[in-house]
């Protein structure tokens, strides 16, 4: 593969009603697809999340919590279908805005150990990436060597992809403007912070770590520290809202945006 590729996640925030169980916001989805058809970059990789399609039954399922007992069985399924669900609803969005979408089940090409990612072949996506298309990857729920199964968050798999892909950026999309010093939804003095280098980064999540107790989603907190790895590893990295209108289109030609930057230096 010449190009480096984009790796761009379509947050659960962002595309789903996240307290209305197996709602898509098809809306955000659609104005996300003409805009990346829009913005025409090559090779790219999206990701996205499980937001109300795939958290509610993997709460009712514990399938994070690994294979404790039989009647957990039928609740992987119907997790990774409900995911499987939302991912064909963003396919035939990109495939209706003329780009060359395949939906890619990570079950099927990632074994994680305790929840994080132990095997990952890639021969299928960097073939799909040389030959055009846009693989369409997301968190699923995932076997695991040790507990069984597990699930496998769609920010623990762009990092991984990131370094593994040697991409060249990664652009996250979510429900709010970018990293901000407190949660915006919570808080209203909250100010957004536009540019983070990786050394402020780690000094602004040891301060958040004391805070951690209270943020039991891991939300921008575990997100943040997902991606870590990835920008270590000199990946440039943005967190955008994607669903106001314009912002991804214009993250993805690196024109003048509203979000947060985070860069090694
Ligand atoms: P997604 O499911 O789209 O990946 P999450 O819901 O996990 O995203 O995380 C995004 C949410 O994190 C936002 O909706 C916001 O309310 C919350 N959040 C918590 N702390 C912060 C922060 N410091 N800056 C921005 N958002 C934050």
């Amino acid at each position: 593969m010449k190009a480096k590729p984009t790796i761009l996640k379509l947050g659960g925030s962002a595309i789903t009603h996240k307290e209305k169980p197996f709602v898509a916001n098809f809306f955000v989805i659609e104005n996300l697809a003409r805009e990346i058809a829009e913005a025409n970059v090559s090779p790219l990789v999206l990701v996205h999340g499980g937001g109300s399609f795939g958290h509610p039954l993997a709460k009712q399922y514990a399938i994070n919590e690994g294979l404790k007992n039989s009647s957990q069985i039928i609740g992987f399924s119907r997790t990774h279908d409900a995911m499987n669900v939302l991912n064909r609803l963003v396919v035939q969005a990109l495939i209706e805005h003329n780009i060359p979408a395949v939906g890619v089940a990570p079950s099927s090409f990632v074994l994680t150990k305790q929840g994080r990612i132990e095997k990952m072949d890639l021969d299928v996506v960097a073939k799909l990436l040389e030959t055009s298309f846009v693989p369409v990857l997301y968190g699923d729920a995932v076997l695991d060597l040790d507990k069984g199964f597990a699930i496998l968050s769609g920010d623990q798999l762009i990092a991984k992809l990131a370094i593994n892909l040697g991409a060249e950026r990664i652009i996250v999309g979510v429900d709010v403007d970018g990293l901000y010093t407190a949660d915006p939804k919570q808080d209203s003095s909250a100010q957004l912070i536009s540019r983070l280098s990786f050394r402020e980064l780690q000094r602004t999540l040891s301060w958040a770590e004391k805070a951690k107790a209270t943020d039991v989603t891991g939300g921008m907190y575990g997100k943040i520290l997902e991606l870590i790895p990835a920008i270590e590893h000199g990946v440039r990295t943005v967190i955008v809202n994607a669903t106001k209108r314009d912002t991804v289109r214009k993250a993805l030609r690196n024109e003048k945006f509203v979000g947060t930057i985070i860069e090694k230096e």
